[in-house]
């Protein structure tokens, strides 16, 4: 009761209304998400190692996106975790891509940002496909052991290097001989992914794959 009563006067000073049209009571109306174009011809073209393939819903490149994206990660509006996730669930089932046997790995954050924003982004998106696919998800399998800086703004190489060896598998046993889905909200040039990947491929897991609501 107390907590609907703070939500109530809460919403008199931040109503609740989609970030484009201003429709209320929802953060991204069903109208403007969509708008939000799903990708069907890109192609991830940047070598990678470690996964056998990155499939991104939609371009980074759409205003909207950009900032649902935004006020997802930097102004903590969580439930924009739902029409976010929807994108992704559009594009599986109209790319009609096999997800039977595979075991859902959110990309960690680092304890300190994790405290910082009160939730990790990929694990809420992980946890919506999860139920919509019914999958397994492996939380706290894995960890970011070191709080690497922030990646914008330095090339590829500079990228790995600052990455090298910033995560850890906890439980090994939990994921050996699976097929794994790695969920992360952007893909750029695919460093973090791949850093990943390197260490579940450590960790002996059978094939990877990755997962993403745009690509930039
Ligand atoms: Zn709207």
């Amino acid at each position: 009761m107390i907590k609907k009563i703070f939500n109530y006067l809460l919403s008199l000073i931040f109503p609740i209304e989609c970030i484009s049209c201003k429709e209320e009571d929802t953060y991204l109306c069903t109208k403007c998400l969509n708008k939000i174009d799903i990708n069907h011809d890109f192609k991830f073209k940047k070598n990678l190692k470690y996964i056998d393939k990155v499939h991104s819903a939609t371009k980074y490149d759409n205003k909207l996106l950009q900032i649902a994206i935004h006020y997802f990660k930097f102004r903590y509006i969580k439930e924009l975790v739902v029409p976010l996730s929807k994108i992704i669930i559009k594009y599986l089932e109209q790319e009609k891509i096999e997800l039977t046997d595979y075991m859902l790995i959110p990309i960690p954050l680092h304890k300190k940002r994790y405290l910082e924003r009160g939730f990790n982004q990929s694990e809420l998106i992980a946890t919506q496909l999860a139920k919509h696919f019914n999958l397994q998800i492996a939380n706290n399998v894995l960890i970011r052991s070191i709080n690497t800086p922030h990646q914008v703004g330095l090339n590829k190489k500079k990228r790995l290097n600052n990455l090298n060896e910033a995560f850890k598998v906890l439980k090994p046993e939990l994921i050996k001989d699976k097929k794994i889905i790695l969920i992360d909200d952007v893909v750029t040039t695919g460093s973090t992914l791949e850093e990943v990947a390197k260490t579940l491929i450590k960790a002996k897991v059978s094939n990877i794959i990755a997962i993403t609501i745009a690509y930039d």
